[in-house]
């Protein structure tokens, strides 16, 4: 008993049948009609979209007893020694394995001798791969072809293709495939096998197949060998390795509330369960790319987007509910980390600590909110006075979310001084802050060093800005971490990892500090991380820069005038370190 894999069983006998090319189909269906057919042909294109599928009926279409003809009729012998590959007359080659200068001599050889048929045809696949000789042997019969010769080239690299050779060719661009139409012939194909697939079991083989109907053709035989003529949805995940699309969303959404307990727990369950977290981590790539399109297009985002129509409901409703600037960050800080993870030996800490980072954004600061907590407070509204880099803290002045936005919760708030309440356990004491200079630099010393750190190592820097400072005094620095943290704890207890900060450390204090890790009482308020104090003055920071920036006539005439808001002041080459400065007077031009 032979199988025929799906594939060559579902090969395309017509122009018609060839799915996703029709730009490519039409034409050359004209062609024939009008006698207008070229001596070569270019096929290019993504592997498994049709081309040499294209080559072969194009075969026939010219050497059909009754052609030539767009619509060959399969019975004549022509037809049927090409459908067999034993036609005398039509030749296939792969490229990749006759790639040298004997074939392509070969080949001319055997064009001399007139066809049986009508048309002697060359079908040469993977063109890109023959020799720079084999080339040019080519090019002298494509130079002065014989009338009943024909050579039709494809190629995955049309670029690889000498330009001498494309010029004399017929160039077609075969598409990737649309994972609808690719939806569309599958379920074509269950029906007739009686396989039994949910429609979004054909989703995930459609998205799995990435525009190929070959692949996903071969994904379907891969399935139907391990599951039988029943598909569950969760057969194709275990087979395919894809993610369970729940998962992705519910992680997304998490990220979106803030809530990375939440996030972390789908990331553990999913490296217990033995998944990759690199795919986990493409996806959810996807996810906020796809939240992004729905952020910007509203309505129209089912255009751009390969889900179901409920799917895309629920997409614009999350999409809507964050500003498209946190989603530009948290997109590039998930391709970041799909990067990472290629060489992470610790893909679960990897992802978490993106978890971590993802949730602690920060805010963008709308404008429109400052001016209105502005009218609120006028006692506020005076540019503030230039101050220190490490000034006291005051009260965090978080903006109120985007007027016309649901609410987005802000995650962990820093703990705010004035209301700390005393430990009452013995163990580390917070490091007391706001009482004069001597803590103003302490705190100075420790954010400056988790800067340095972060533009050294900005994996290690991630790591000690979820730290607290807990005490740093003549000789040691002691950074305190929350009990749940373990892991953070080892990789900045590494031998390599604490030689790193500690001399970063020497640099910035003027003294050699020792580096303590401690873990932090979980009945006691925890003091603000680094990341969450830097994140605070940094919004300090844009804060005032806005203000200066609102108080410019110039600006105001601006906004007015283009009915704008302002997003953010770029505080010109100054990064977060420099957010406390004053604003640069604005440069006056010389009349
Ligand atoms: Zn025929």
């Amino acid at each position: 008993m032979s199988y025929l894999v799906l594939a060559r069983k579902w090969r395309p006998q017509s122009f018609d049948d060839v799915a996703g090319q029709e730009h490519v189909t039409e034409t050359l269906k004209n062609a024939i009609r009008q006698d207008r057919v070229a001596h070569a042909f270019l096929f290019a294109g993504p592997r498994g979209v049709g081309k040499t599928t294209t080559a072969r009926i194009l075969a026939r279409a010219l050497n059909c007893a009754q052609g030539p003809t767009p619509a060959p009729c399969g019975a004549c012998d022509p037809c049927r020694e090409i459908t067999a590959g034993m036609s005398l007359d039509v030749q296939e080659i792969d490229g990749a394995s006759n790639r040298g200068i004997d074939q392509i001599r070969e080949l001319r050889e055997s064009v001399k001798y007139a066809s049986v048929s009508r048309f002697k045809i060359y079908i040469i696949d993977e063109v890109h791969m023959l020799t720079t000789e084999a080339f040019n042997a080519l090019l002298k019969t494509l130079e002065e072809p014989p009338p009943h010769v024909i050579f039709i080239f494809a190629t995955t690299e049309r670029h690889k293709v000498p330009a001498t050779i494309r010029s004399r060719c017929q160039t077609y661009d075969f598409r990737r495939i649309a994972p609808a139409e690719i939806r569309q012939r599958l379920a074509k194909i269950a029906e007739a096998e009686g396989a039994a697939i949910s429609p979004a079991g054909l989703h995930i083989l459609a998205r799995a197949a990435d525009g190929s109907l070959r692949d996903a053709q071969s994904l379907f035989d891969q399935v139907l060998a391990f599951a039988g003529s029943t598909i569950s949805d969760e057969d194709l995940r275990n087979i395919l390795g894809t993610m369970d699309e729940a998962a992705v969303r519910d992680f997304a959404r998490a990220i979106l509330d803030r809530t990375p307990e939440a996030a972390i727990e789908i990331v553990d369950r999913l490296a217990e369960d033995g998944r990759d977290l690199k795919v986990f981590t493409r996806e959810v790539v996807t996810r906020v790319r796809d939240l992004l399109i729905a952020n910007a297009a509203g309505e129209k985002t089912g255009r751009f987007v390969d889900l179901t129509e409920a799917e895309v409901r629920e997409l614009i409703e999350e999409g809507e509910r964050v500003p498209a600037e946190t989603l530009h960050m948290l997109y590039q800080l998930f391709v970041r980390t799909e990067d990472e993870l290629r060489w992470s030996q610790r893909p679960r800490h990897t992802v978490e600590i993106a978890v971590l980072r993802a949730c602690h954004l920060p805010q963008p600061v709308i404008l429109a909110d400052l001016i209105e907590r502005l009218s609120q407070a006028p006692a506020e509204a005076a540019p503030p006075a230039p101050q220190p880099p490490a000034r006291p803290s005051s009260p965090s002045r978080t903006p109120p979310p985007p007027a016309g936005r649901r609410p987005v919760s802000a995650g962990p708030r820093p703990v705010s001084h004035e209301n700390r309440q005393p430990s009452p356990e013995p163990g580390p004491a917070p490091v007391q802050s706001g009482q004069g200079g001597q803590s103003g630099d302490a705190e100075s010393v420790w954010l400056n060093l988790v800067r340095e750190v972060k533009k050294k190592k900005a994996n290690l820097g991630g790591y000690l800005e979820q730290g607290s400072l807990v005490r740093l005094d003549e000789s040691r620095i002691v950074v305190g971490y929350k009990a749940a943290s373990a892991f953070l704890q080892d990789m900045i207890r590494r031998k390599e990892n604490r030689e790193t900060i500690e001399t970063l450390a020497k640099g910035i204090a003027g003294r050699a500090l020792a580096l303590e890790v401690t873990t932090l009482p979980d009945d006691a308020p925890a003091p603000p991380t680094a990341g969450e104090r830097l994140e605070e003055k940094e919004k300090k920071g844009q804060k005032a820069r806005a203000e200066a920036a609102m108080a410019d006539p110039l600006t105001q005439s601006a906004l007015e005038m283009f009915g704008g808001k302002l997003v953010s002041v770029e505080n010109g080459g100054a990064n977060a370190a420099g957010a406390n400065e004053p604003p640069e007077a604005p440069i006056e031009e010389e009349g």
